[in-house]
């Protein structure tokens, strides 16, 4: 099959591979969508992954089209999203079905083989199984959309927050829309280019601020009734963003951190002076829950079928895998509005 190979820090090559092979309990999986994550732009160009060669790409969805003889055939033929995570099942947070605190796991496209390629060889356990109704492309967004999830439940949002989501990025504007999913009487979408803002109000996102602009605080503040936020969401993981999240918390708010921090991160006096005289609820979040009580995954398939989450604008561009150098350059080029580039096989 064909494959994109990361053989070294930015070199990834469009190239023959061995087709995969099942072992008991998995199925083969004829990929037809992989999304490119932020997260795969350093992996491929600068720190590279936990072993040479490796295929990256792990938000993706494809349709089985066999499987291990221990495994029900009538999987065959049916359409999935995969949740790329494969736990030990042997430690403290895998007894406790948190397979994201797992201790010792293995990853689809960085710590094994991922999809940008033709077929993968997957689990059952890691199949999401979806309806014909949902394009493979959409089922490819369940990655980044569990992800969200999973970051707004930890908001605990009621109905009626006040809810601001810092970041622009695909999390952050799909945890936008789950804010508004679930009942949040104004959503704030900050982030700082214009163009992201406007896109995140053509979703429905009730409010924007450009927190670039020198009265972006207090813009936040009128919009919030000179409160600040109910809940914030921050989905961006750099150091202004960081601390723009405390500062737009209300007195008793809760924050979320979800963004993966780019470099060291320290807070400003006055801002950590803001967590505890404010009291606010600080947690972060990590990947998706996928417990058989709640199961992000679960969830984001069955919101994109009823169509209370829509994703489908999100995709704006896709490629076929040979043309990646350009798919890879438009998600890397500042200057090309892109929220998430596919592959499309
Ligand atoms: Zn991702
Ligand atoms: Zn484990």
């Amino acid at each position: 099959m064909k494959a994109l190979v990361l053989e070294d820090i930015a070199k990834l090559i469009y190239k023959d591979v061995p087709d995969p092979v099942m072992k008991p309990g998995e199925v083969l999986l004829k990929i037809k969508a992989c999304g490119i994550c932020s997260s795969d732009i350093p992996r491929i160009f600068t720190t590279g992954t936990y072993h040479f060669p490796t295929i990256p790409g792990h938000e993706f969805s494809g349709e089985i089209v066999d499987c291990a003889p221990d495994v029900d055939r009538s999987l065959i033929g049916k359409r999935a999203a995969v949740f790329p995570l494969l736990p030990c099942r042997e430690c403290e947070s895998c007894k406790e079905e948190e397979y994201a605190r797992c201790s010792n796991y293995n990853y689809f496209g960085s710590r094994c083989d991922g999809a940008f390629s033709e077929y993968i060889s997957v689990p059952v356990w890691n199949l999401v199984l979806c309806s014909d109704k949902i394009p493979y492309m959409t089922a490819a967004m369940c990655e980044p959309a569990s992800v969200a999830k999973h970051c707004a439940d930890a908001g605990k949002i009621k109905s009626g927050d006040t809810v601001t989501v810092i970041g622009t990025g695909t999390i952050g504007l799909i945890a936008a829309l789950w804010a508004k999913a679930k009942g949040a009487s104004k959503v704030i979408s900050v982030g700082v280019i214009d163009e992201y803002l406007d896109f995140a109000e053509s979703l429905g996102i009730d409010c924007i601020v450009n927190s670039s602009k020198d009265n972006a605080f207090e813009d936040h503040l009128k919009l919030t009734d000179g409160s600040g936020a109910d809940v914030v969401l921050e989905c961006v993981g750099r150091q202004d963003a960081i601390n723009n999240a405390i500062l737009y918390a209300k007195k008793g708010g809760r924050v979320v951190f979800t963004g993966n921090p780019y470099g060291d991160i320290t807070f400003k006096k006055d801002v950590y002076w803001k967590i505890l005289r404010n009291e606010l609820t600080v947690t972060g979040t990590w990947n998706s829950s996928y417990k058989s009580t709640v199961n992000n995954w679960k969830e984001t398939i069955a919101a994109l079928e009823s169509g209370s989450l829509d994703t489908s604008k999100l995709i704006t561009q896709k490629f076929r895998l040979e043309d990646f150098e350009e798919a890879l350059a438009t998600v890397r080029d500042p200057k090309t509005f892109s929220v998430k580039v596919m592959f499309e096989m």
